[in-house]
């Protein structure tokens, strides 16, 4: 196999439904077994790594009741990079966690993506970048490397062919656009540090991620501060549609969590001056949906 065709097999991985709903089950799964195969571990006894996958999809998963990592652990066998140690189990099924644990099934990154990574170190590099940069916004690339136990320097993947014909897809007016609508502000705390002329520690957070499809439009922006930016992507908070600030009742701590989120709750955005520039709530709701980590409903 050439090493563009174990990255088209990477990239094709099945991952996000038409809905927009989350299921990093897939490249969670991929980038724990590559952190594993670092510190020279190949198999992968489902018994042993499903506590550790649970953690994974609750942690930079989507807020579900229940994860199932026994899924894709078999299923991933379909997309050509994964292989289990037991002929005799239909990769187009769902197998119960007893079952996986009980027959003691185990899996592994198949032996040719394997010989490509002996041959080829850089390409770990390039597949868990891929990864990350397909099905998380890049706010939370540095947490699940460090939590799959890849180094940071995985993350140079920015000059990666790979990646570029993906990013190239994206508007390189958006932060500019977002930033400016929003008075170069963060909307939650107001926020506006500058160097000289230059805004820092600002950015332009997509509500609807862009790796689900979110569209790089003002309506589906926000201009925040850094720490703001990336409490809202792990889902601490979120704005319900009347642009309220909803706060997640799993935020727990001691420091920050009253200066960064408390005194916020139940505030409006502060949003644009130009009302069809206002988050719209299509986009709201998936955040709600597929992010937030909070129990309020609709
Ligand atoms: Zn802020």
């Amino acid at each position: 196999m050439t090493r563009k065709e174990i990255l088209e097999r990477f990239r094709s991985l099945t991952t996000w439904s038409r809905r927009g709903e989350r299921a990093p089950h897939k490249p969670l799964l991929v980038l724990y077994a590559l952190g594993r195969l670092a510190q020279g571990e190949r198999w992968l006894n489902y018994g042993d790594v499903e506590g550790d996958l649970a953690r994974l999809l609750a942690e930079f998963g989507p807020p579900r009741k229940a994860h199932r990592p026994q899924f894709p652990f078999v299923r991933l066998v379909n997309d050509g990079v994964w292989e289990l140690n037991k002929d005799d189990i239909d990769t187009k099924r769902d197998y119960s966690s007893g079952f996986l644990k009980e027959q003691k099934v185990a899996g592994s990154l198949t032996e040719d993506v394997i010989e490509a990574l002996r041959n080829d170190p850089e390409l770990v590099q390039e597949i868990a970048g891929g990864l990350l940069e397909e099905s998380f916004p890049e706010t939370m690339h540095e947490d699940i490397l460090q939590a799959v136990g890849l180094d940071s320097e995985y993350v140079r993947v920015l000059d990666s062919e790979y990646v570029i014909s993906k990013r190239l897809k994206r508007n390189p007016e958006f932060r500019r656009m977002v930033l400016k609508i929003y008075d170069y502000k963060c909307a939650v705390c107001g926020f506006d540090i500058k160097l000289g002329s230059m805004p820092v520690a600002l950015e332009a957070a997509h509500i609807k991620w862009h790796q689900a499809g979110g569209p790089d439009i003002e309506e589906n922006g926000i201009a925040m501060c850094t720490m703001h930016h990336k409490l809202f992507d792990r889902g601490a908070f979120t704005f319900d549609r009347s642009l309220t600030l909803l706060v997640s009742d799993s935020v727990t701590g001691t420091v920050g969590v009253d200066e960064w989120l408390l005194r916020y709750r139940g505030k409006k955005l502060i949003t644009p001056d130009i009302p069809v520039y206002r988050p719209a709530r299509v986009f709201l709701d998936w955040h709600f949906r597929e992010v937030y980590r909070g129990s309020v409903s609709y």
